[in-house]
């Protein structure tokens, strides 16, 4: 979580790299940057993209009391038309010294409708455009103690490849990691700065989609692990990562509450649609977790 109290600013575009054919490295800078500082890795952001017509994205203000529900609320009172569309995104750096933040964009949907508006934004981003940002804050994410145990297992797609670099440079000298990555294909894989003891695996999609396990799950399925005890980070395609959360907790005898997991995106489905049954099962699973042992199973889990 950010040392701030009002995880609300605007941030403008300094830089645009394009880091491979289907990731846009996006440097964001500005005054409201400065106060940043980041506690660990893993730092997740809502960004805030304007609607046609908007130079920057409307935005009500917080109020002095930082209430971010009230804030919340009045944002949601926007005319549907006016509301930025709001989509998560991972801090990939942080250079304080600069006070900017690199942001990595995964270029999926090709450049029609089905890209969807954060995707469409990134294509043709340029320096001097400015998006909102909220953020990082305690209300998305509970920290992830990387180092910690005998080993850790990071599986994930590449939306979730920023966070998996931020773990993985985030890790202790020697401490040992598997990941396993899945990408589009060799073009797509990055090299990835470590103190740990990591061995990463890249696994290529091709042209088939993403979802129902696909390659991870195979992978991850066949793979011997290490001994020892285990801290699993996940990310991607939802239903990709609640069956792999499946199998390490049901086939792997993994403790629930060492599984740190998130669908960072639904087949078929926006970050507007509301939430569905499994997305709703998700949560009451991760709140279950959330709980201290020996008070789960009271609330028809
Ligand atoms: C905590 C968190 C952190 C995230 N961090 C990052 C990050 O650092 N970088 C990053 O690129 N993404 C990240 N994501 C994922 C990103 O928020 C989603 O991919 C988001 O849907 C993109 O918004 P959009 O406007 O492009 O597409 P949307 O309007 O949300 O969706 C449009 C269509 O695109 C499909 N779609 C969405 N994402 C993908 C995809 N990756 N591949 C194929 N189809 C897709 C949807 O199913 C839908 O049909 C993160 C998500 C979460 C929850």
């Amino acid at each position: 979580m950010a040392d701030t109290t009002n995880p609300l600013r605007l941030i403008e575009v300094t830089r645009v790299t394009r880091i491979s054919p289907r990731m846009t490295r996006v440097t964001f800078g500005g005054p409201a940057l400065a106060d940043l500082a980041l506690t660990g890795p893993d730092q997740q952001v809502k960004l805030y993209f304007p609607r046609p017509g908007q130079t920057v994205p409307l935005l009500p203000t917080m109020g002095p009391d930082d209430d971010v529900m009230r804030w919340y609320g009045a944002f949601q009172a926007l005319p549907e038309e006016e509301r930025p569309w709001s989509r998560s995104y991972t801090l990939r750096a942080h250079d304080p010294l600069r006070a900017t933040v690199d942001i990595d964009f995964v270029l999926h949907g090709g450049t029609g409708p089905g890209a969807g508006p954060a995707t469409s934004w990134a294509r043709s981003a340029a320096p001097g455009a400015v998006l909102g940002m909220f953020g990082p804050s305690a209300y998305f994410a509970t920290p992830v103690p990387v180092g910690t145990t005998d080993w850790t297992l990071l599986v994930g797609d590449e939306t979730a490849l920023p966070a998996i670099g931020t773990l993985i440079e985030a890790l202790p000298v020697g401490a040992r990691a598997l990941a396993w990555i899945e990408v589009a294909d060799a073009a797509e894989e990055q090299r990835l700065r470590t103190a740990g003891d990591v061995t990463v695996r890249w696994l290529h999609r091709g042209t088939s989609p993403a979802g129902d396990g696909g390659p991870l799950l195979a992978a991850v399925r066949g793979a011997r692990f290490p001994e020892g005890s285990a801290l699993a980070w996940l990310g991607g395609e939802a239903s990709t990562v609640r069956a792999l959360r499946r199998h390490l907790v049901g086939e792997r005898g993994l403790d629930r509450r060492s599984v740190h997991f998130s669908g960072y995106w639904r087949l078929a489905l926006t970050q507007d649609h509301p939430p569905t049954e499994a997305d709703l099962a998700e949560a009451r699973e991760r709140l279950a977790d959330a709980r201290p042992e020996g008070t789960e199973g009271t609330e028809g889990d």
